[in-house]
């Protein structure tokens, strides 16, 4: 599965009105889309998708902003497609995120990061089975 990965477009990017532009981006990139919705997490759903960072002690803010409000949740194709979208994304600070990368452009912190992406071929096929069933992946 090394070319599939998972990926949300925050609730800071959705509203401030950049799903749209962001989306863009991702298919000018080269990726397919092969799931996509809208979704609105409760706190325990956002605990449970970030179970990983519990004891960092950004969590509660973490789970808190990620419950907000809604987010696009994304299946992306693309050969090496975890890094492919990781590099796309720029580092989780967008203070130090490269010129042209998704946060440079639409992050404002380095909690509000608008995007999210996995970080192995393992935790993809998790993470988009966490959001997505299989008659919602095209
Ligand atoms: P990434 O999203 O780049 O994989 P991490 O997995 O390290 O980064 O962290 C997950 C998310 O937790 C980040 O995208 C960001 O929203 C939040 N986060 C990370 N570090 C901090 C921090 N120091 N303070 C507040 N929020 C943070
Ligand atoms: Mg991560």
């Amino acid at each position: 599965m090394n070319n599939l990965t998972f990926g949300i477009i925050k609730p800071d990017a959705v509203r401030a009105g950049n799903a749209g532009a962001i989306i863009q981006k991702i298919t000018d990139a080269g990726f397919k889309i092969r799931g996509m919705k809208l979704i609105h997490q409760s706190k325990a759903q956002s605990e449970g998708f970030y179970a990983v960072h519990k004891e960092r002690p950004f969590f509660s803010e973490l789970t808190e902003f990620m419950s907000s409000g809604v987010c696009v949740v994304l299946a992306l194709e693309k050969e090496n497609a975890v890094k492919a979208w990781r590099d796309l994304m720029g580092a989780t600070n967008p203070a130090e995120a490269a010129l042209g990368t998704l946060r440079k452009e639409f992050a404002t912190s380095i909690g509000e990061n608008a995007v999210h992406g996995s970080d192995s071929d393992e935790n993809a096929a998790i993470e988009i089975a966490y959001f997505f069933s299989k008659l919602e992946l095209v």
